[in-house]
Formats: C-alpha cells, structure tokens, sequence
C-alpha cells in the first residue's frame, strides 16, 4: 500500500545529495507507522517510479521521517525537484534492520564509505537515546573527498559524546580537511575495539570486503560484522525475484546480513 507524505524540509547535504523530511498526510497512517534502524522505504515520485531509500531519522519519532536522496538516475533524479510541500508516495518500513539487541551491551563499530552513512544515521541515534545499555561506541567514516562528507556536524556532536570515538579518513584531503588521510582501513590501527565487539558496516563492497579482512586481524569474527547490502529491487517484499541470491531476498531477509552470511550468498571468497 502505497500512502501520501508531505515533504517538510529540505537540506542539500552536497552535490546532489538532499534530505528529505516527511510527514504521512493521514493522521492514522502516520500514529500507526514505526520501522527500526536499518529498514528502508520505498519512495514513490508519482508517475514516474519508486527506489528504495533508507530510513534516516530517529525510530523514536516514527512521524518525522527523513530520507538521504543522491541523484543517481531516472527516478531520483526526478526527487531532487521534490520541495517542501510537495507531496509524495511512501510504502514500507522494508528490510529487518540492524542487530541492536544482539549488541546490546558489547562494544559498537560503525564503519561506513560514502553515502553509506546514511542507513547508520538511525543506529547511531538508537543507541544515543538508549546509551547506557551499550558500550563503547567507535564510529570510523571514510570518504573520497571532503565534499563527500554528509552530516558534517552530527559527527562533531557525536565526537563530543562519552564513549565515543569518530575517526573520519579521505583519500583526497584539501585545506580545510583536519582529520585523517587515506582509505577506511587504514583508521583501523587505531581502533580500541576488542574482539568481542559487534560491527556494522555500509558502503562500497570492496570497502567492506577489506575492512572484514582486517577486522579479522582484531579477532573479531565473520559472525559478528553485519554489513547492509545494496541491490536493486522492486517489490520490496520478496515477490518479483529481482534482488534474490539464491534463497534469500535482499529486500525481505535483508538488507542486513552477517559478514558470515554474504560470504556464502554472494559468492565471496575467504578474504
Ligand atoms: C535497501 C536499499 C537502500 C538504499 N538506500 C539509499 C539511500 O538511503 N539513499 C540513496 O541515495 N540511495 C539509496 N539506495 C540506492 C537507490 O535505491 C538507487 O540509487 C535508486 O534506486 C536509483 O534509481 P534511479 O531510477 O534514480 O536510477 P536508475 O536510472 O535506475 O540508475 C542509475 C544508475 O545507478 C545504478 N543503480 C541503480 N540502483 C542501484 C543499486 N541499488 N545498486 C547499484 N547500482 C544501482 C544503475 O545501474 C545506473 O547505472 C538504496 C538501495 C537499496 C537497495
């Protein structure tokens, strides 16, 4: 079921890249929605097509939604028009989401590349409102240039926050760029994290296939890294076979699946 949401804000993050915030139109609608860090929905630029977008916003206030839209092609290059009153289609919260009870208690590592931060921006705001049943929060964000850094000042405040780490790392640093150089892997011999941690990642899978094999090195194990897989999809709900490995959906059983998992279904060697 598709319902209308009315876009209340707009913030260009970068080059072609925007926040959305919307609100469903129907009162019960937006009372009855709730989704949980990690899941996406479907957005819908009527007449044209739907994509899926991740949730970004706080799973606390399920009547405030926002969505990091990049403009990729024909759907959402039709989105970045979208302006505040405008109003537009949303179907979900799709997917399972991150494993917040699994963490709960233990060390989290956050690694993203790119516009990956955007599905851990619901995580990471999870765990700042429930901070105490969680332990060391270590956040490392890689990005190719510093124009490519989204939510710039999130992670200054979450850099200010106890129990927190946040390692930001470019591979093309200019002027302004006062934090680290070169590619994610490389902020990993600072990392604290003991092998008992749990990590969640999101980004370019090569990305991720390196950052496994160095968490490796750190004792910690496939099981214990999820990683948030990008596929294109369609339905959403496990139907039309487009994003489907073998036996499983990414759309339905994912995005979210152990390093353990994705090794097996995606065919990916023991790197
Ligand atoms: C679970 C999930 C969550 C997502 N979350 C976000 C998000 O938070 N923000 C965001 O900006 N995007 C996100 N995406 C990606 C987004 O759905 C695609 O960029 C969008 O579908 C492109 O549609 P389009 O019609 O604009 O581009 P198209 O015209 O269909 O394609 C433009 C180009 O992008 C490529 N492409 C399109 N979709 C994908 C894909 N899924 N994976 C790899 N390449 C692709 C095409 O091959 C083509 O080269 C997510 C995707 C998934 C599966």
């Amino acid at each position: 079921m598709i319902y209308s949401a009315r876009i209340t804000a707009r913030r260009t993050e970068a080059a072609g890249i925007y926040t959305f915030t919307m609100r469903f139109v129907d009162n019960d609608v937006r009372r009855a929605y709730s989704f949980k860090a990690g899941q996406f929905n479907m957005l819908y630029a009527f007449g044209v097509g739907e994509v899926p977008i991740s949730i970004v916003s706080d799973p606390a206030d399920s009547e405030n939604l926002e969505h990091t839209i990049r403009i990729a092609g024909r759907v959402t290059g039709v989105m970045a028009g979208w302006k505040v009153g405008d109003v537009v289609g949303v179907r979900g919260p799709y997917g399972n989401g991150w494993p917040v009870e699994e963490a709960r208690g233990r060390d989290v590592v956050i690694v993203t590349g790119g516009l990956g931060c955007a599905p851990v921006v619901g995580l990471i705001n999870y765990i700042f409102r429930r901070r105490d049943q969680y332990d060391e929060l270590h956040i490392l964000h890689g990005v190719k240039t510093p124009n490519d850094l989204l939510y710039r000042e999130r992670f200054d405040e979450w850099r200010r926050a106890p129990r927190t780490k946040v390692y930001l790392t470019t591979d093309k640093p200019d002027k302004s760029w006062h934090y680290q150089i070169g590619v994610v892997t490389e902020l990993f011999d600072e990392l604290t994290a003991p092998p008992s941690s749990i990590v969640m990642m999101c980004g370019p899978e090569v990305m991720m296939r390196f950052a496994a094999q160095t968490l490796r090195h750190k004792g910690i194990g496939d099981e214990a890294i999820y990683l948030s897989m990008e596929r294109r999809m369609e339905c959403a709900v496990g139907l039309c076979g487009h994003c489907q490995y073998r036996e499983h959906f990414v759309c339905k059983d994912g995005p979210v699946f152990s390093y353990r998992t994705v090794k097996q279904l995606f065919g990916i060697s023991n790197i």
